[in-house]
C-alpha cells in the first residue's frame, strides 16, 4: 500500500475536485494522515475549529475517498496538529441516522455554476456554510432535501431569529439541485413578494400567478411571517401547497417562528406546515463563530491570528449577518489605512461602535427627554409630588440614568430631587422587572433611547 503521506496526497487531489477552492483552502490544505490503520485512522488537521466541520460536513466524503484509495477506514479520528504536541480532540461523531448518508455525499464532480434564471445566490452553497450545534440539523435536513427532493421531508420548514443563515441554506439546496439537474425548476421567492404579486393579480386581473408557483419543481419560500394576518393569500398558498404536494413537488418554507406561532395563520396551513420536518436555527456558539470568520476572512485571502477571530466570535454575539459585517469593516478599515486587522484594529472598531454612544449624553439629557416623552416638565418630574402620572416617568429617568451613565445611586437621587438613595434602588430595580414582563414599559424606554441617540 501507498505510504501514509502519498494515500492522502491523493485523497486531497480527489477532494479538491469536489469543493470550492475557498473550503479546500480552509479546510483541507493543512491536513495530514497521522495514522492509516484502518481501525484507528487518525487525521491531523490546523485548528479546533477545523475538528468539528471535519465531524459533521466532510466525514463521508473522507471516508469514501479513503476507501476508494484502498483504506477502508472504520473509525476516523481528528487531532489538531500543533508543533511536537499533539492533542486528541474528538472521536468520530456517529454517522448520520437519515439512512441517506451515502446518497448525501457531495458528487465527485466539478461544481457547475448554477444557470442565472433563478435569483439563487450561487454564493450560498453548503460549501460555505460553517456547521456547529446550532445549525447541524438544519444543515442535515437541507442535505437529505437536495439529495431527496420531494419526498424525504416535504415541506422543510426551517424557523429562527434574522442573520443566522436560514436563507443561505435553503438556496443552498436550490443551487445544489440546479447543478445536478440543470433542468429542474427552482423558484426562490420571498413571501412579501409573493403577496405583492397577488395583490396585483387580483387589482390588474393579471394572469399566469398559479402556474408560476404551480409549475415548479422546487418552491422556496423565504420569512412566511409575512403572510400573517392576509387571509386571502393564505388561502391562495393553501392551494399552491396541496398542488406541489399533491405532485411531490418539494416546498422549502421558512420563517422566523414556528408555524404554531405565527399569529393568524390558518389551521389548515399551519398544520401543513407541520407535515414535513420543522427544524429550528439558533446563534451559533463561539467555536462555529470562529469557524464562521476565519472561513470568511479566508475566503477574501486574509489569515487572522487567533487572537483576532476569538475577539470578534467574542464581541458579536448577535446574528452571523453582524458578524460577516463587523469582520469586512475590519477588512476593508485595516486595507485603506495600511494597517494590521488585528485585535487592536478590531478593538478601536468595534470598541468604537459600542463606547461611542453613551459618552455624548448627559444626566440632564435624560432627565429632560423622560420629562419630554411624558410630556411633563422637569420641574414636576424632580419635585416632590408623587402622582402616577409623574412617577413612572421619573422612575424611568432614574433606570436610564444607571444603565445609560451607570451613575451611582445617591447621585442618581441627587439627581431627581429625592434625599434617600435607597428610593434610586427600589425604582431602578422595579423598571428593571417591568421591562421584562411589561411590552409598554418595554416600549417606552426603547423609545427614549432612540430619541436619546437620535
Ligand atoms: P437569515 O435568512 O436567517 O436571516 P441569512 O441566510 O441571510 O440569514 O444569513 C446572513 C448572512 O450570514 C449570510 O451572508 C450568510 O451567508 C451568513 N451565514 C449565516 N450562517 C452561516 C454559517 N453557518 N456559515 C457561513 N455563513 C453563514
Ligand atoms: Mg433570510
Amino acid at each position: 500500500m501507498a505510504t501514509a503521506h502519498t494515500l492522502w496526497q491523493s485523497v486531497l487531489g480527489e477532494i479538491e475536485l469536489s469543493v470550492s477552492h475557498a473550503t479546500f483552502a480552509t479546510w483541507f490544505q493543512n491536513t495530514e494522515l497521522l495514522d492509516d490503520n484502518e481501525d484507528n485512522v487518525t487525521i491531523a488537521v490546523p485548528n479546533v475549529f477545523a475538528i468539528r466541520q471535519f465531524q459533521i460536513k466532510y466525514n463521508d466524503q473522507i471516508r469514501d475517498v479513503l476507501k476508494k484509495n484502498g483504506l477502508d477506514a472504520q473509525k476516523i479520528n481528528y487531532v489538531v496538529s500543533t508543533k511536537g504536541k499533539r492533542t486528541v480532540i474528538n472521536r468520530e461523531t456517529t454517522r448520520s441516522g437519515s439512512g441517506s448518508a451515502q446518497e448525501e455525499i457531495i458528487q465527485l464532480t466539478p461544481s457547475r455554476a448554477p444557470t442565472p434564471a433563478t435569483t439563487i445566490n450561487p454564493r450560498y452553497n453548503f460549501d460555505s456554510f460553517i456547521v456547529g450545534s446550532s445549525n447541524d440539523l438544519a444543515y442535515t435536513a437541507c442535505r437529505t432535501v437536495a439529495a431527496n427532493p420531494g419526498t424525504k421531508y416535504n415541506p422543510l420548514f426551517l424557523y429562527g431569529g434574522v442573520g443566522l443563515g436560514k436563507t443561505h441554506l435553503m438556496q443552498a439546496v436550490g443551487n445544489e439541485i440546479k447543478s445536478r439537474d440543470s433542468n429542474a425548476q427552482i423558484l426562490y421567492i420571498n413571501t412579501e413578494t409573493f403577496v405583492k404579486e397577488f395583490i396585483e393579480m387580483i387589482r390588474f386581473k393579471k394572469g399566469g400567478f398559479s402556474d408560476k408557483y404551480r409549475n415548479v419543481d422546487v418552491l422556496i419560500i423565504d420569512d412566511m411571517q409575512f403572510i400573517a394576518g392576509k387571509e386571502k393569500v393564505q388561502e391562495e398558498f393553501f392551494h399552491t401547497f396541496n398542488a406541489l404536494h399533491q405532485s411531490n413537488k418539494q416546498i422549502i418554507i421558512s420563517s422566523d417562528k414556528p408555524p404554531k406561532s405565527i399569529p393568524t395563520l390558518t389551521e389548515r396551513l399551519r398544520s401543513r406546515f407541520e407535515w414535513g420536518m420543522t427544524i429550528d436555527v439558533q446563534m451559533p456558539d463561539f467555536e462555529t463563530r470562529c469557524a464562521i470568520i476565519e472561513a470568511k476572512a479566508n475566503f477574501s485571502g486574509v489569515s487572522l491570528s487567533k487572537e483576532t477571530v476569538e475577539y470578534l466570535a467574542q464581541n458579536i454575539k448577535t446574528n452571523i449577518r453582524e458578524l460577516e459585517g463587523a469582520l469586512n469593516q475590519l477588512l476593508a478599515y485595516a486595507e485603506m489605512r495600511g494597517v494590521e486587522p488585528d485585535v487592536s484594529t478590531a478593538e478601536g472598531l468595534i470598541g468604537n461602535v459600542r463606547h461611542s454612544r453613551p459618552q455624548h449624553i448627559t444626566s440632564k439629557q435624560i432627565v429632560d427627554r423622560t420629562a419630554k416623552y411624558f410630556q411633563i416638565s422637569t420641574i414636576e418630574m424632580t419635585s416632590a409630588k408623587r402622582d402616577k402620572h409623574i412617577v413612572l416617568p421619573r422612575q424611568i429617568a432614574m433606570y436610564l440614568l444607571r444603565s445609560e451613565l451607570h451613575l451611582s445611586f445617591p447621585k442618581i437621587a441627587v439627581e431627581l430631587g429625592r434625599k434617600d438613595h435607597t428610593t434610586a434602588i427600589h425604582s431602578i430595580e422595579k423598571i428593571e422587572k417591568a421591562i421584562k414582563l411589561d411590552f409598554a414599559i418595554r416600549e417606552h424606554v426603547a423609545e427614549i433611547k432612540e430619541r436619546l441617540y437620535a
